[in-house]
């Protein structure tokens, strides 16, 4: 065939399926709702472009799944009416992996303990999950630009794929999997509709198996909590995370005043940033009674709770509000802040009911939380009190809030004292934390490299301000040291002596209590720059 194109899978992708293909044995299945929300996602594109775009092919096909079986042939087949591929986005999409987050995924799988099923869905791969069941992959399609070409993409799924031309094709995609022996039983109408039923009940477009109607759409966020089942919510979030296991929080609320709102929001509990996958999307979708207005609304809620998923649903935005004037709407700056504050009350409670599960949640989200104390001022008292941290009071590994610090802190103490570095190793042996140690202060260790924007911005909690001891200007009580073994005169000598010698390179020399055994440390000014905030300057410099 003149027009056959063969292309190689690069490097990566290669692994990625051989990850794929032998080492999910359960979870094979899964494959099917894949398929089913790429078909979904590219649908809701489509009806975000019927906004804006007048020339789309194929105008008035109706927006709906097919899936179809046939058992002699070992076949099923998944069909959309969505946005389809051109060549390029075929090579790009299924074949790239500058668009998916092949890397991330391979990272995460070798270092997380968390299952491939749960991770492939969430790491924009899904559609590679075809050749777990398939020995063969067909992927037709008609881009929606009028001058599309009408293309066929195959695949076993090893080494490469190929494009040739293809003719009768309508607007969107229709996936042909040809099955392995072994999994002969998706080719059966029951099996399928069995999947469906289970995974795709909140598909937001009608799904056709062999013809009939198998989904219900609903939207549970609407509906009584005293009405949902812990299952419904269970599925509900896996379809909404492209998730396959239970979210870490849940918060799901309706209230009337000020505005009328029915939210259901999931937190998952994975974080794909820690990856190295790109930034998150923000993913709580906005929608007016049912109505989806935005999937991924920008500037509702406070970036740092980009990594949300779920559902706001207000019956108070006007239906034609569009997604350009969407942000500066006053209302719906209102909606964000009611919801962004409620989330942080959720997680506020959450963290007091169970604080070994916040703990282990807090050590895979830790950054988004920094973020906000850094960026969310409407929402940086209640941030305060989630940070976690060690100390030189807690055990390695184990974190503390700062109302624990609080609680022991010694009578009459009005400051909060940390010290920045690398490492815990390195801070417990630094001669900073001498003085703090012999008279039992407890000092926050914050070791990491954002935690030094994050106090700054902090700048206290609960009334106590918080110090750096690596600082000059922080006065400590005497009893702890043995008294002045030099005397007043000879110290006041010493230290005109050391001024002279090292000239411009210290501020000034002074005696004082900050240590116990060792002679001398070198502060920074009071309001000076940290040694690790001037090489991040530096860094940023270069
Ligand atoms: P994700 O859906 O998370 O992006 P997938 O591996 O499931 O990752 O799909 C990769 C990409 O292939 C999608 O982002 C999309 O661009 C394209 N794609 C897959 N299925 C379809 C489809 N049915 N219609 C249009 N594009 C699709
Ligand atoms: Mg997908």
């Amino acid at each position: 065939d003149a027009t056959l194109e063969t292309h190689s899978f690069q490097a990566e992708i290669k692994q990625l399926l051989d990850l794929v293909v032998h080492s999910l044995y359960t979870d094979r299945e899964i494959f099917l709702r894949e398929l089913v929300s790429n078909a979904s996602d590219s649908m809701e594109k489509l009806r975000h472009l019927q906004g804006t775009e007048k020339d789309i092919h194929d105008a008035a096909l109706p927006l709906e799944i097919t899936i179809t079986t046939d058992k002699e042939a070992r076949t099923v087949t998944i069909a959309d009416r969505g946005i389809g591929m051109t060549r390029e986005e075929l090579v790009e999409n299924l074949g790239t992996i500058a668009h998916s987050g092949t890397k991330a995924f391979l990272t995460a799988m070798k270092e997380s303990g968390n299952s491939p099923a749960n991770m492939i869905g969430q790491f924009g791969v899904g559609f590679y999950s075809a050749f777990m069941v398939a020995e063969k992959v067909e992927v037709f399609t008609r881009s929606w630009r009028e001058n599309g070409e009408e293309l066929l993409w195959t695949s076993d799924g090893v080494s490469g794929y190929s494009i040739e031309e293809a003719s009768g094709l309508e607007r969107g995609v229709k996936i042909v999997l040809h099955l392995k022996e072994e999994h002969a039983e998706y080719a059966e109408d029951a099996r399928v509709k069995h999947l469906i039923e289970r995974y795709s009940n909140f598909v937001g477009f009608p799904i056709l198996l062999d013809g009939e109607r198998v989904n219900k759409v609903e939207a549970l966020w609407l509906k009584n909590k005293a009405d949902i089942s812990e299952e419904e919510y269970k599925e509900f979030y896996q379809f909404a995370c492209h998730a396959y296991n239970d979210p870490a929080y849940r918060l799901h609320f309706a209230a009337d005043a000020p505005l009328a709102i029915n939210a259901l929001i999931f937190v998952p509990d994975e974080n794909m940033e820690r990856w190295g996958m790109q930034k998150t999307e923000p993913a709580v979708a906005l929608y007016c009674k049912k109505v989806l207005i935005d999937p991924a609304p920008k500037g509702l809620l406070p970036e740092w709770m980009r990594f949300l998923k779920g559902v706001i649903d207000s019956a108070d935005l006007p239906l034609n509000i569009s997604r350009e004037t969407m942000q500066d709407s006053a209302l719906v700056r209102k909606l964000g802040s009611v919801i962004a504050k409620r989330v942080v009350k959720m997680f506020e409670k959450e963290a007091e009911a169970d604080p070994e599960k916040f703990q282990a949640f807090y050590k895979k989200f830790d950054r988004f939380f920094k973020e906000g104390v850094a960026t969310d001022y409407a929402n940086k008292d209640g941030l305060a009190k989630l940070l976690r941290f060690e100390s030189s009071m807690t055990d390695e590994g184990k974190l503390s809030s700062f109302a624990d610090y609080v609680t022991r802190a010694k009578d009459g103490q009005d400051k909060i004292y940390f010290l920045v570095g690398p490492s815990r190793v390195q801070l417990e042996s630094s001669p900073y934390i001498e003085a703090f140690k012999a008279r039992g202060l407890e000092v926050i260790y914050f070791t990491d490299p954002v935690d030094e924007y994050v106090v700054e911005s902090l700048g206290e909690f609960d009334g106590k301000k918080l110090v750096s001891i690596s600082h000059a200007g922080v006065e400590l009580d005497d009893n702890a040291t043995e008294g002045d073994a030099l005397g007043a005169e000879a110290t006041e000598k010493l230290c005109s002596f050391l001024k002279d010698e090292l000239g411009g390179k210290v501020t000034s020399v002074a005696s004082g209590k900050r240590l116990v055994d060792s002679p001398v440390i070198a502060l920074v000014p009071q309001d000076g720059m940290t040694p690790q905030m001037r090489r991040m300057m530096k860094a940023m410099d270069e």
